[in-house]
């Protein structure tokens, strides 16, 4: 399903103002997503943190910084990336997602990604993971393995808040990120070029 906005302004707007579900009365700020609107690579967290409550921008807090180290690590600026979660605004205490919680925020995600088109989408831990391939999939077992997804690649990730909590997955993060360069590169061998107007990343 798909909510069905033109562009990711409007898109941003209709998620500030929603109140599809009970996170709408327990937010400061929803975060709908940052980024170029045609970036080749799309991240997807999983639900804001507490700083990202309150500035209404994804990715700020420690799990941020881990990210933006993680890009660097690959020649990349988090500027040059689309960065949003499954679901737009914080569950609290920064609980799980609930069901009903995923189920109502989701259209906003496919049409995010409807409308960006990225090349290479990158799911981090395990609700953007089932987003896209199912409740079976285990993030253990996946992590760092392209799926072919129609015309671009799923890569999923552990998410850079439990790679915090424990060094081994940090590892398997980076040698995950580490496999980018290359992806991208087949990614856009594998399709037709973008418009004009569209500027390729530079990876090392
Ligand atoms: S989490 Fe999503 S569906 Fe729920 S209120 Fe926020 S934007 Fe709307």
């Amino acid at each position: 399903m798909n909510t069905g906005f033109a562009d990711l302004a409007q898109l941003a707007a209709a998620v500030r103002d929603c109140r599809r579900c009970p996170l709408a009365g327990l937010r400061t700020l929803a975060v709908p997503g940052e980024g170029p609107t045609q970036a080749e690579i799309l991240l997807i967290g999983e639900g804001p943190g507490q700083q990202e409550d309150r500035q209404g921008r994804p990715f700020v807090g420690a799990s941020g910084h881990l990210l933006q180290k993680l890009l660097a690590g690959v020649g990349l600026d988090r500027s040059q990336v689309f960065i949003t979660n499954v679901v737009k605004c914080r569950p609290p205490n920064n609980r799980d997602p609930l069901p009903v919680e995923l189920a109502a925020c989701a259209p906003f995600l496919d049409n995010q990604v409807t409308l960006i088109d990225p090349l290479i989408l990158i799911t981090l831990g395990r609700f953007s993971l089932a987003h896209f391939l199912g409740p079976g999939a285990r993030i253990t077992q996946v992590h760092g393995r392209p799926t072919r997804l129609g015309d671009r690649l799923l890569l999923p990730m552990f998410h850079p808040a439990a790679a915090l909590r424990n060094p081994q997955w940090q590892q398997a993060l980076e040698a995950d990120f580490a496999q980018l360069p290359g992806l991208l590169a087949a990614a856009r061998r594998s399709r037709p070029p973008r418009p004009d107007n569209f500027t390729q990343l530079s990876l090392f």
